[in-house]
């Protein structure tokens, strides 16, 4: 077992001691197999914070550094936040690095991030995850260079209203059309952990939206944590194996050099 999405010091927002190092250590008392680093991308980006670059040329050395002083499974990914504006740049990273896994995740909604109050004025719950997932249809119709979409609808957690979940046959016409797309440009989805302690206590996407990808035919699936410290590495994988048998998942993917590999969840957790 990998755990396909974690962040580590390179990411602004992550615990700033974790290190590549430190999710090896935590994936051995864990039991897992390797670790997969998948740092943030966000090009274009209007926080400050995420403005600063990775440089991969350093970042690829140190990785290969801490593979030979541990002998473990460590391989590289990057979650690279989409936005219509910076598609040459994503495409040029992605094409200048080895990276095991591209996970395209929307961070920014025509460019104002969901994070901050200012998204949501002036627009009901249901106007906003309309034009959220729009923007997410927008982003798998424009961009091939990935591997799977990142909580697919975490815009969920954000702003000030009072329900944390939604009705999937609202947004049944956009969703669809999402799941639509990345099937038949032969990607997949994550099924990310962060929100079961979070304020959704629900995974991303929910049950309702992984029951749909099944539906249509979708293959392709990876469990993520999206820790941001080291003791967030394997959070709830349990749980979600328990979740994907009920939702009819028998195999999970784990990327290598852009490649799914198939397991059989049974036999990795
Ligand atoms: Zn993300
Ligand atoms: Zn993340």
């Amino acid at each position: 077992m990998i755990d396909q999405h974690t962040h580590t010091r390179y990411s602004p927002d992550a615990d700033q001691k974790t290190t590549c190092l430190s999710y090896v250590n935590q994936a051995k008392l864990l039991g897992f197999s390797g670790v997969m680093v998948t740092d943030h991308v966000d090009y274009d980006s209007p926080d400050p914070l995420f403005q600063e670059m990775i440089d991969y040329d350093v970042y690829f050395k140190d990785i290969e550094h801490v593979r030979k002083q541990t002998g473990f499974d460590i391989r590289v990914g990057v979650e690279l936040g989409y936005q219509a504006c910076s598609i040459s740049k994503m495409k040029a990273l992605v094409s200048a690095y080895p990276f095991d896994l591209v996970i395209m995740s929307l961070h920014l909604v025509d460019g104002e991030d969901p994070y901050y109050g200012d998204y949501f004025k002036g627009k009901t719950q249901e106007e906003s995850i309309r034009r959220y997932f729009k923007a997410v249809l927008k982003s798998v119709e424009q961009f091939d260079d990935f591997d799977v979409y990142g909580h697919l609808d975490h815009i969920i957690r954000y702003g000030t209203f009072e329900t944390r979940t939604y009705d999937l046959k609202r947004y049944q016409d956009l969703i669809d059309e999402i799941l639509k797309t990345i099937i038949r440009k032969g990607k997949g989805i994550e099924i990310n952990m962060s929100g079961i302690d979070d304020i959704t206590k629900s995974p991303y996407p929910s049950i309702d939206v992984l029951k749909r990808y099944k539906a249509l035919g979708g293959k392709i699936i990876t469990i993520g944590s999206d820790a941001h410290t080291f003791r967030d590495l394997g959070r709830y994988f349990l749980e979600a194996k328990s979740i994907l048998i009920d939702v009819g998942f028998d195999e999970i993917a784990i990327y290598q050099e852009r490649k799914p590999v198939f397991f059989n969840i049974h036999e990795v957790l």
